[in-house]
């Protein structure tokens, strides 16, 4: 089928959640993809910050074909292996103790919003539920993590939400600290917003945040979706503030690709779940793990967190020469290689012409550029990305 026939169909038949770009991708490899028509892209999307191995990374691909013909899905009524090596994986790496698999970000969040209210339910009192979440947040788009998000704009039209959430300025000490009730239950934030366009908290905001849970006796839940496994340079963005939380969610880069989540807590927390307080039927199956181990194999034995840090620091000093030239652009910033440009216009004509010119990348809030590209990019990489976005920004 050709591009027209594919889009026209897909137009057809598929409910109309998604404002796509016309472009119809076929196949991808490390940091480039191919459309239908033979055109190259370089990537630095990385399916939302989920490839962070590049495509097809042969580690990854052989694992899953292998599990593929060996066992596919059992269900939870029965143990397997490839689950318990990557949950003790996780552990092993994390502040955590136990693991609750699951197959996406919003029921990673939705997890741990459960275990949140479980715990409080079991050790602190029937009355402690509410959760305060961040402004400019995103969750997911299950009704308890449109709740928990942040911006009404995922929430309008889907009225009445769920009850028990309270929403403060991310990076705003004084206004969480004046949220916190005697209903207050936990704490729930992303160490850096993504989705609400690369929001770097200050230095002190997470340990603070963190002695404040310690204080009222609260729980502290860090979303960590798009931060996590190795994307900001560090294998979890929390470890960057020398604090940990009690509860973590994983999706997006987990399974490079593969569709995948989990929800991390130490024993303390974790202990509120019993057998069949939460459940999945999909939840860490064979495949998904094989894809897992082999991803996190893969950054630990290529030392990706390092190529991370130093690839990051090159793109963000690039973006700030860049930045000299450019008057659109409002600032840079980033963590490892989750960076953003904020812009004084909107950004989607930048991203429509730089699509035409072979570099995807997206646009956040209207008016932020972000690049999330794969871990295992080289400065030579960064240097095409930084030339297309110089010719694109000329005369701007
Ligand atoms: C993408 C994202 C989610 C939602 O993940 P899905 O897999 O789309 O459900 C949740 N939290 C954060 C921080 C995200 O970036």
């Amino acid at each position: 089928m050709n591009e027209k026939a594919i889009m026209a169909l897909a137009d057809e038949n598929i409910m109309n959640t998604y404002k796509r770009f016309p472009i119809v991708l076929v196949k991808g490899l490390g940091q480039k993809v191919w459309d239908v028509e033979g055109k190259e892209y370089l990537d630095f999307v990385s399916g939302i910050a989920v490839c962070s191995l590049g495509h097809s990374h042969p580690q990854v691909v052989a694992a899953v074909k292998q599990q593929a013909e060996k066992l596919t899905h059992v269900s939870n009524l029965y143990y397997t292996e490839p689950q318990a090596r990557l949950a003790k994986k996780l552990v092993d790496n994390s502040f955590a103790d136990k693991v609750f698999f699951c197959n996406s970000g919003a029921e990673a969040n939705e997890a741990a919003i459960k275990l949140a209210r479980k715990y409080a339910h079991e050790y602190l009192g029937e009355n402690k539920f509410e959760l305060i979440t961040m402004k400019d947040s995103f969750h997911g788009r299950t009704m308890a993590t449109i709740t928990a998000t942040g911006q009404e704009k995922f929430q309008f039209g889907f009225t009445p939400l769920l009850e028990g959430f309270t929403y403060v300025p991310f990076n705003d000490l004084g206004a969480l600290e004046s949220a916190i009730t005697e209903k207050t239950c936990g704490i729930m934030l992303e160490p850096i917003q993504g989705e609400g366009g690369v929001n770097i908290p200050e230095a002190q905001y997470l340990a603070a945040v963190r002695e404040m849970c310690d204080r009222h006796n609260i729980l502290l839940i860090a979303d960590e979706v798009q931060t996590g496994m190795g994307r900001t340079g560090r294998l979890f963005a929390y470890e960057h503030s020398g604090i940990a939380p009690d509860i973590m969610t994983l999706a997006k880069a987990l399974g490079n690709g593969f569709p995948v989540g989990a929800m991390l807590a130490t024993n303390k927390i974790a202990r509120a779940f019993s057998p069949g307080n939460h459940a999945s039927t999909f939840g860490g199956n064979p495949l998904a793990m094989a894809a897992a181990n082999a991803t996190l194999d893969t950054i630990m034995q290529e030392g990706l967190l390092n190529v991370c840090r130093e690839r990051g620091e090159y793109f963000l000093a690039s973006l700030r020469k860049l930045q000299v030239r450019h008057k659109i652009i409002k600032e840079v910033r980033g963590m490892g290689l989750m960076i953003a440009c904020a812009l004084t216009i909107e950004g989607a004509d930048i991203v429509n012409e730089c699509l035409k010119k072979g570099l995807l990348i997206n646009c956040t809030g209207g008016k932020t550029l972000r690049f999330v590209p794969p871990l295992i990019i080289s400065q030579q990489d960064v240097n095409l990305a930084v030339a297309i976005l110089d010719e694109v920004m000329e005369g701007k």
